[in-house]
């Protein structure tokens, strides 16, 4: 049989695939927006306050949703009236407010995640060699967006000063993480790990040359 004529660029069929999830994911961010009761720009700030004790200031949560000051305003203050989010001010600068969930705002956020996504659907048919090359492959694409400041740093493992990766070779645990003092094998890399401290630019450049290499 002849191959198709002209296929567009593999470029091209990989950002329509992602395009696609994207379209998915978005339905799924609605569905579990809707049953926290709110829409889905102020759950993503929900989920983004999840894990941090010490909040985030308004410009920061705007820099992480890649939504305008104005925009994040807007949420945090519809969140604030629900008394989902609390505004504090740090005590080591007092011009500066941050933003902090509420045990209401942690309820909501729980009903949202009690929504079974489309990510779970799509990843139903693969094997675990398949998820954790596919977790592997997330990893790679997003650190690549963040060190090219597409995106902020994300707490992934790959840029945590606590990451020691392939230092038990030939196990199936065989990265380290210092802050837990234990192993992990790559199927438990974090993507959004609330113990995650940033390493500086020349550590994270040689724990990633360290982790490709294993
Ligand atoms: S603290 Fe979290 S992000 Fe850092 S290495 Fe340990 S598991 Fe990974």
């Amino acid at each position: 049989m002849e191959t198709p004529k002209n296929p567009t660029s593999i470029e091209h069929r990989i950002r329509e695939g992602l395009s696609r999830l994207a379209t998915a994911m978005r339905s799924d961010d609605w569905a579990r927006a809707k049953a926290a009761g709110i829409n889905p720009t102020q759950y993503a700030i929900l989920e983004l306050l999840e894990g941090r004790p010490h909040g985030l200031g308004v410009k920061e949560i705007a820099l992480w949703l890649g939504v305008s000051q104005p925009t994040a305003t807007d949420s945090i203050l519809a969140l604030e009236r629900k008394s989902l989010v609390v505004k504090q001010t740090a005590v080591e600068d007092r011009r500066a407010a941050h933003v902090l969930l509420t045990e209401p705002g942690r309820t909501a956020l729980a009903a949202g995640e009690a929504v079974h996504g489309t990510a779970e659907i799509a990843t139903e048919p693969l094997s675990s060699a398949e998820r954790t090359g596919l977790l592997m492959t997330l990893v790679t694409m997003i650190r690549q967006l963040q060190e090219t400041g597409a995106i902020p740093i994300q707490r992934m493992c790959v840029s945590c000063r606590h990451f020691r990766p392939n230092v038990h070779p030939g196990e199936a645990n065989l990265h380290h993480c210092a802050f837990i003092d234990a192993a992990f094998g790559p199927s438990e890399l974090r993507i959004d790990c609330r113990d995650h401290e940033i390493a500086d630019p020349a550590f994270r450049a040689a724990t990633w040359d360290a982790f490709i290499e294993g």
